[in-house]
């Protein structure tokens, strides 16, 4: 991995930036709010392409439009990043295959999207967790340790 000092929060808003007219026409309200985050070494390239595929699946369950919601903050030694959406949720049978490759509910979907984004955090040496349930929306946690 390239790792570099990075501000993880200016990472995530050139990043977003990037997904503001998609959400615009798609009727989802994008929201992003940093906390104070120090500099610490991450692969900045990586860490777009894992928060992009965490977006853009929001943004495919939402048809309907809705809102994302980014956030940052710190746990201890620890970055943490939520991505939260209003979307319909995961089934509970879905939940334990989502990080699978290639397991996908999308017609068209390569399933490989969340596989990509563990193995991004993986490479931080974090942790990736989802919480969802049908009908209550979704949110992605990932920690990083900065350390
Ligand atoms: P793909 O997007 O190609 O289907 P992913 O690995 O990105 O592959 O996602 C796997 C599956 O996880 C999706 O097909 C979908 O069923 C489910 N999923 C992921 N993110 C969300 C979300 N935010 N809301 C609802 N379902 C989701
Ligand atoms: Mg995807």
């Amino acid at each position: 991995a390239f790792l570099r000092e990075a501000d993880l929060n200016r990472v995530i808003q050139d990043t977003l930036l990037l997904l503001r007219r998609e959400c615009e026409s798609r009727n989802v309200a994008l929201g992003f709010e940093p906390g104070d985050v120090p500099v610490f070494r991450i692969d900045v390239e990586k860490v777009r392409q894992a928060l992009l595929n965490l977006v853009k699946n929001a943004l495919e369950a939402m048809p309907d439009g809705g809102s994302v919601r980014v956030t940052t903050g710190v746990d201890g030694d620890t970055a943490v990043v939520t991505v939260a959406d209003t979307g319909p949720g995961i089934a509970d049978n879905d939940l334990p295959l989502i990080f699978e490759p290639f397991f996908t509910r999308k017609g068209a979907g390569t399933g490989l999207g969340l596989s990509i984004t563990q193995r991004i955090v993986e490479e931080h040496h974090g942790r990736i967790s989802v919480e969802s349930s049908a009908g209550a929306g979704t949110t992605f946690t990932i920690t990083l340790p900065m350390g």
